[in-house]
């Protein structure tokens, strides 16, 4: 699961962003002192930060030069002011992307998995999985079952990709369609449930994926 770390001391801004987060099926944690961001991040190991320049006790600045030190997860500051983002460009402090307060939540997540996708690559244990007779390989775009190999439509590709990424969470349709198809995207999230029994039908049995009432699916 994406795991993602959000340092913001406005706690109502830290909320929505973690609210968005979560949405996208992501663990979050929140902190809201730059001293103990370090801790956190230490401990986490998050695939994602966001991290609001103005902080008590040791400003964005400092926190993020101290991460680079260790790290070089993905970053990406909130600032309120024009000369804060003259220093982020000009400092090449290491981050990835800024994004001005008052922001929306929803260009903040678009800009988050714009980072996520550039840098890169789902770790292996998420383009790969095997359940019982059946492999699949999206780095491969293929799947087995036992020795039978099973072509999969793009669409049917995206969709697994997505449940690979979401292991053990419940997603909605609408979810899944934006989440597999992009927010762009316009149509039914009933064609979610076509595309889902296409995958049932050609992967069979072992392929774990419930279906979760008057909401959506989830793969387990
Ligand atoms: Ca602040």
């Amino acid at each position: 699961m994406t795991s993602v770390v959000i340092v913001e001391d406005e706690l109502d801004i830290g909320d929505l962003i973690a609210l968005y987060c979560r949405r996208e099926g992501w663990d979050v944690s929140q902190v809201c002192d730059g001293a103990d961001a370090i801790d956190t991040i230490r401990a986490r190991q998050p695939d994602f930060i966001v991290l609001d320049v103005g902080l008590p006790n040791k400003d964005g600045f400092q926190v993020c030069k101290e991460l680079r030190q260790f790290s070089q997860v993905p970053l990406l500051f909130l600032t309120a002011r024009q000369d804060e983002i003259d220093r982020i460009v000009g400092l090449e402090l290491g981050a990835d992307d800024y994004v001005t307060k008052p922001f929306s939540p929803r260009e903040l997540i678009a800009r988050i998995k714009a980072i996520l996708r550039r840098g890169n690559n789902l770790p292996e244990s998420k383009t790969k999985a095997i359940f019982g007779e059946l492999a699949i390989d999206l780095e491969r775009r293929e799947c087995k079952k036992g020795d039978e190999a099973i072509s999969l439509a793009s669409q049917e590709v995206l969709l697994l990709e997505v449940f690979l990424e979401h292991q053990g969470i419940a997603l909605s349709r609408q979810q899944l369609l934006d989440l597999a198809w992009g927010e762009e995207w316009v149509g039914d999230a009933r064609t979610v449930d076509v595309h889902v029994r296409q995958l049932r039908k050609k992967l069979g049995d072992d392929l774990p994926l419930e279906t979760v009432r008057g909401h959506g699916y989830r793969f387990s």
